[in-house]
């Protein structure tokens, strides 16, 4: 048996040697295909090319009896690394007669990414950080562009601070919330404004697909080339009034960090051993644990700085809370009729995105089984 059972292990060696072979293949090729769109300043992502081929490869996938959803997985995967090799060729710059873009907080996380990418970009790129104040002036003096990436916190008083810019600089933030920092750049500059709020942490490997919220200011039209250079990047733009925005991230920032943190701190009170729970965990609990967890690897300021961001978060977190506790009550009366019925009213609430939702979570989770290694 262990003879029989080596042969064929070896031939499926030999395959996958050919995969390797086969994949070092296909990222040489997307290097070429990242030096032509660089050339050519077409985004990373395109995701019609993306849709056909995926189809084209599920249906050929089907005729040779392999699972579809497995060609799909190895490509989507494969095409993240492609995504992620294809910045490294550059990008076209679409505004190359602008002058310099001063990045206020450029040594920061989110702030050294944009400055990278800029970079990449053929632009002229300068940092004026925390003490850098006293020349200011002269560092914005041939500014075409100044993006403001400081702590929320800060933010307000940073923009206040900015010496008078050039007439046709177009001042612009990444902050996470909107409304204040769009009314403080308005305020404090006459010329092209706009609010940005990038959907993402500076971890990702590369912005395609991300997304980079858009709230115009004033004068959008001196700007559009920016959302094209993001959307050259990978990134998709979303546009939003401001406040629109700060009421959506309420929902989706401000109460999810906060539930994270209070069931990381209901955790560490608790103080179970994580090690076993890791151990005992299902994936769809390692995952939790995990989207938990992430958040305490992560700047605590930032994190405040969200979540107290509005009185709106706040009161938010509050009617969460009291909504919390109108469900402990259902368990205290131990009354399993309200937690169905309530069960039911939530599930229509959600109607054909429960069963989307379902079918998503399967595949992460699937993803999740696959990354798990029980070994000793
Ligand atoms: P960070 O703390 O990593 O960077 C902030 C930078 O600002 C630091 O380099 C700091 O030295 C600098 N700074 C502080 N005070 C300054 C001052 N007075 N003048 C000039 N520079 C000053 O923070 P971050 O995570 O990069 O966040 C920056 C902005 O990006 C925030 O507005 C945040 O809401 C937004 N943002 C961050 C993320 C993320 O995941 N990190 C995601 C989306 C949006």
């Amino acid at each position: 048996m262990a003879v029989e059972l080596n042969e064929l292990r070896d031939q499926i060696d030999a395959v996958d040697k050919q995969i390797v072979e086969l994949l070092a293949q296909r990222l040489s090729l997307v290097e070429k295909v990242g030096e032509v769109k660089s050339k050519h300043g077409l985004p990373i992502y395109a995701p019609d090319r993306e849709a056909a081929m995926l189809a084209s490869r599920r249906a050929e996938a089907e005729k040779r009896g392999v699972p579809p959803q497995l060609i799909e997985d190895i490509l989507r995967r494969t095409m993240r690394e492609s995504y992620a090799s294809e910045k490294d060729s550059g990008f076209k710059c679409l505004n190359p007669e602008l002058g310099s873009v001063v990045i206020v907080g450029g040594n920061g996380q989110l702030g050294g990414l944009f400055k990278r990418m800029f970079e990449l970009s053929g632009y002229q790129v300068k940092v004026l950080g925390s003490k850098d104040w006293d020349n200011a002036e002269e560092i914005v003096q041939d500014a075409g562009m100044v993006v403001v990436s400081v702590p929320i916190h800060l933010t307000d008083s940073v923009i206040k601070k900015l010496p008078k810019l050039p007439d046709d600089c177009i001042l612009c933030d990444l902050t996470s919330i909107k409304a204040e920092p769009l009314a403080a750049m308005l305020e404090a500059h006459s010329g092209p404004v706009v609010g940005l709020h990038p959907m993402f942490g500076p971890d990702i490997p590369s912005m395609a697909k991300q997304v980079i919220i858009c709230s115009d200011g004033r004068m959008p039209e001196t700007y559009q080339w920016l959302l094209k250079q993001f959307e050259i990047w990978g990134a998709s733009i979303c546009a939003i009034d401001a406040e629109e925005h700060d009421n959506g991230m309420t929902l989706i920032q401000a109460l999810r960090h906060f539930t994270s943190f209070a069931y990381g701190s209901h955790l560490s009170k608790e103080n179970p051993n994580l090690d076993t729970l890791v151990q005992l965990s299902s994936p769809i609990y390692r995952l939790e644990l995990a989207m938990v967890g992430r958040l305490f690897a992560q700047d605590p300021e930032l994190y405040g700085d969200i979540i107290m961001s509005s009185q709106r978060n706040i009161d938010m977190i509050k009617r969460f809370h009291q909504r919390f506790g109108e469900a402990i009550q259902i368990l205290d009366n131990q009354d399993k009729q309200a937690f169905v019925d309530q069960f039911n009213t939530v599930s229509e609430w959600y109607g054909d995105y429960s069963q989307q939702f379902m079918r998503e979570s399967q595949n992460l989770l699937k993803q999740a089984n696959d990354a798990i290694h029980r070994g000793k």
